[in-house]
């Protein structure tokens, strides 16, 4: 019995681990792996195993980086089912189509360059009918419940509180051999992050005998003295008083839906300007009305703000628009008056925002607020540094003369401290052989595990792709 790890190894994207247990495979995660455009295609493309020899899949969350080649791999002749939470699901759906709409465009892109050189044309990862063939190889099961993604494996999902659906997997092997002792894996999934709003807080599951653990922010903290409310408060101020728009780039699904909590907050306090609000993302709007449904994830705030009497929905208020629409979009630009836009991608590489900076970014009075990471080399990371005055939007150069600011205090990861609290407990409520920390670049990786170390916590090993975790 082994744990082979053919993803998120000593980087951060394409999650996926392969479990080898009584000469049958399940695969944990099966994600994109995001980065040059190049070198991402290669990769996606080229499964290191064959889709028909696994057996299951069970998927930890919907993010991208997490199920992002789920249709590749049904694609490739992948039979069985695919476990995850009801939220998972029901996000998924979007996202997967979202991702598919991306594939199919991106190609087209590269072909219309490489048809003019005369060179072979790609053809896209997958597209919509992949997407859809996969979401009905989906198996639902709500968290703490068990099931059997086959004989001998038991399996059941703890909140990880780090987006909606999103689930720490604890997998419960009775052994290779009759009368060997039973094994317990635990697969942290994204570990989130206590007392953020909406989700329920992670959770610490038992009797772990193996850890596979994301460390993304291994080697840093966040700052915890700020509050992203506070923050929202100032700036949605100082915009409306400079008669200007507040940009904020956001992921679709999870950021975006945090951001309106936090200014429904402000709005019911009276502390929001008048202003409309805006949420320009075909994707965020799809993921919102998941959000919705999906009350078991929320935390008590959450569903308290849902049975108050005057207000029902933490996610809606007054001067807050959902715009699904490409003209109402496009309106926008021509909208003289104070207001926040909160569209995606949120590191500005493609989507809708591209639009509102090209309009917005060459304006004194225009503030973009950025709410998330920001990857090196995309024009997200380019503004939020300040290091050009003038930027590449769709090939075409603009100025850049808005205020820049970070919306501090927001994070869907845990940082170095939370991350070996979650380590510590663990460890100290089991009886924990091995770790593996996946879902990390290598040398953050190896200050975590110095960290471990330092603690006195077991063993740690970051896998490169393709190494293994025998269990035991
Ligand atoms: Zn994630
Ligand atoms: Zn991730």
């Amino acid at each position: 019995m082994k744990v082979q790890f053919w993803g998120a190894a000593q980087t951060v994207t394409g999650s996926m681990h392969m479990v080898h247990y009584r000469g049958k495979r399940i695969l944990l995660d099966c994600g994109l792996y995001q980065g040059k455009r190049k070198q991402a295609y290669q990769k996606n493309r080229t499964l290191p195993f064959d889709p028909k020899t696994v057996d299951a899949v069970i998927l930890s969350h919907a993010h991208i980086d997490h199920s992002g080649n789920l249709p590749s791999l049904v694609r490739g002749g992948f039979k069985g089912a695919i476990f995850s939470t009801s939220a998972t699901r029901d996000l998924a759906a979007f996202m997967l189509l979202d991702s598919a709409k991306i594939q199919v465009n991106d190609v087209r892109y590269v072909n219309k360059k490489r048809k003019k050189k005369g060179q072979a044309l790609f053809e896209p990862l997958y597209d919509h009918h992949h997407a859809a063939a996969t979401l009905k190889r989906f198996r639902t099961v709500e968290y703490h419940q068990s099931f059997k993604p086959m004989d001998g494996v038991e399996c059941r999902f703890h909140f990880a509180g780090h987006m909606l659906g999103a689930a720490t997997i604890e997998l419960n092997f009775d052994g290779e051999n009759p009368g060997d002792e039973p094994t317990r894996l635990v697969f942290s999934g994204d570990v989130g992050r206590a007392k953020v709003p909406i989700l329920r807080d992670p959770e610490i599951v038992e009797g772990a005998d193996y850890i596979i653990m994301e460390s993304t922010y291994g080697n840093r903290n966040h700052l915890k003295t700020v509050d992203a409310t506070k923050v929202l408060r100032k700036t949605t101020k100082e915009v409306f008083e400079a008669g200007g728009k507040l940009i904020i780039p956001a992921f679709s699904v999870g950021r975006t839906q945090e951001i309106v909590y936090r200014l429904n907050l402000l709005a019911e306090a009276g502390e929001l300007p008048e202003m409309k609000v805006f949420v320009d993302s075909p994707l965020a709007v799809n993921a919102t009305d998941v959000f919705r449904s999906h009350v078991e994830c929320f935390d008590d705030d959450m569903v308290n703000a849902i049975l108050e009497e005057d207000d029902q929905d933490p996610l809606m208020f007054r001067d807050l628009i959902y715009v699904r629409k490409t003209e109402l979009s496009k309106a926008l630009n021509r909208l003289n008056e104070p207001c926040i836009i909160i569209s995606a991608s949120g590191m500005c590489e493609g989507g809708r925002i591209l639009h509102h900076l090209k309009n917005n970014i060459g304006k004194e009075n225009t503030t973009v607020l950025f709410a998330g990471y920001q990857a090196p080399h995309t024009l997200g990371r380019i503004l939020l540094d300040q290091s050009k005055d003038v930027v590449k939007v769709y090939g075409e150069p603009y100025d850049v003369r808005c205020n820049v600011a970070k919306l501090e205090g927001s994070s869907g990861h845990a940082d170095q401290e939370e991350l070996l609290q979650w380590a510590k407990e663990t460890c100290d409520k089991g009886n924990v052989k091995k770790i593996a920390l996946v879902h990390c670049e290598l040398e953050p990786a190896e200050d975590f595990r110095a960290q471990l170390n330092k603690r006195k916590l077991p063993d740690a090993i970051i896998p490169a792709l393709g190494d293994e975790m025998p269990m035991p």
